[in-house]
C-alpha cells in the first residue's frame, strides 16, 4: 500500500539484509537514495530494479514535494548507503511532513552501526547517548567533548579513518582517564574492536594508521574520581591535611 517505508540495509554484510526489506524493496515502486550508484549495486545483488531517486543531505524543497505527492500513491521505500535511514542520514525531515499529512510512515530495522560497535565494545549499555560525528574543528571537538564527558552514560560517535588520531588526541587531552573503544570494520571481513585509555589507543592507531568505517566510544564517568584532577596533587593535598597519628 502506499507510504513512507524507511528501510534499513546492510553496514557492510550483504547477509544483514532482513527478508522484509527484501520483501519490501520488491514491492516498492520507488527507492529513494543518497547514492544511485551505492544503492543500484545492492539492488543489483539482490536482483531487483527499479526506479531510483536521489534524496540525500542536498535534497531541495522540491525534490521531497516530489516524493511526498509520489508516496500519496504508491509505496516508496527510503533507503541511505548503508544501515538505518535517518541516524546520522537524511530523511528526517521527509518523515515529519508525511506524518504530518498524514502518509502511512512505517520502519524496517536492521543494523545501525552505532548498535553493533555498542554491543561489541565491552562498555556499560544500560545507558548510552549516541551523539553523531564530532564537531571537525579542534575548539569545538573538545566543547562537545566536555559537555558531553558530564554525562552519565557511554558516548557514541561515528567517525572516518582520518579523523580517528584528531579524536583520540582531543578525548585524551578532555577525557584522559576515561576507557575508551574503537570498533572498525564491522560485519566486514576485517572487523576489530580495540579498547584501552585514549593515549594507549592514540600510541596504537600512530603505529598501525586505521582503515574503513569507525565507531568511537568512550565509558562512562567512573563514580568515584572527577574528571581532569591530578591525582598526585591531590593526594598530596590530603596528606598534607591529614593528622599524624
Ligand atoms: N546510517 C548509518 C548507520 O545506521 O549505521 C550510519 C551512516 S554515517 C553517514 C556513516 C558512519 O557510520 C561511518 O563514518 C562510520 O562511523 C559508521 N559506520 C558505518 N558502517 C560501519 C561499519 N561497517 N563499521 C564501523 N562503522 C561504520
Amino acid at each position: 500500500s502506499p507510504g513512507l517505508y524507511i528501510v534499513a540495509t546492510p553496514i557492510g554484510n550483504l547477509g544483514d539484509i532482513t527478508l522484509r526489506a527484501v520483501e519490501m524493496l520488491r514491492s516498492a515502486s520507488a527507492v529513494a537514495c543518497e547514492d544511485t550508484r551505492v544503492t543500484g549495486k545492492l539492488m543489483h545483488h539482490l536482483g531487483l530494479k527499479k526506479r531510483l531517486i536521489r534524496y540525500d543531505d542536498h535534497a531541495s524543497e522540491n525534490d521531497r514535494e516530489r516524493l511526498l505527492s509520489l508516496m500519496v500513491e504508491e509505496p516508496v521505500a527510503l533507503v541511505s548507503d548503508a544501515g538505518t535511514p535517518l541516524i546520522s542520514d537524511p530523511g528526517y525531515r521527509l518523515v515529519r511532513l508525511a506524518r504530518e499529512r498524514g502518509i502511512a510512515v512505517t520502519s524496517l530495522p536492521g543494523p545501525s552501526a552505532a548498535v553493533v560497535g555498542m554491543t561489541l565494545s565491552g562498555l556499560p549499555n544500560d545507558r548510552f547517548l549516541f551523539a553523531g560525528f564530532l564537531p571537525n574543528k579542534a575548539k569545538a571537538r573538545e566543547e562537545a567533548l566536555a559537555e558531553l564527558g558530564a554525562v552519565k552514560a557511554t558516548l557514541i560517535f561515528y567517525e572516518t579513518a582520518p579523523r580517528l588520531d584528531a579524536a583520540l588526541s582531543a578525548i585524551d587531552s578532555v577525557l584522559p582517564r576515561r576507557e575508551v573503544a574503537v570498533a572498525r570494520e564491522l560485519t566486514k571481513r576485517f572487523e576489530e574492536c580495540r579498547s584501552g585509555t585514549p593515549s594507549e589507543l592514540s600510541a596504537h592507531y600512530a603505529a598501525h594508521p586505521p582503515k574503513g568505517e569507525i565507531v568511537l566510544m568512550i565509558g562512562p564517568p567512573s563514580d568515584e574520581l572527577p574528571e581532569n584532577v591530578d591525582i598526585d596533587a591531590l593526594l598530596l593535598a590530603e596528606l598534607a591535611e591529614a593528622k599524624p597519628s
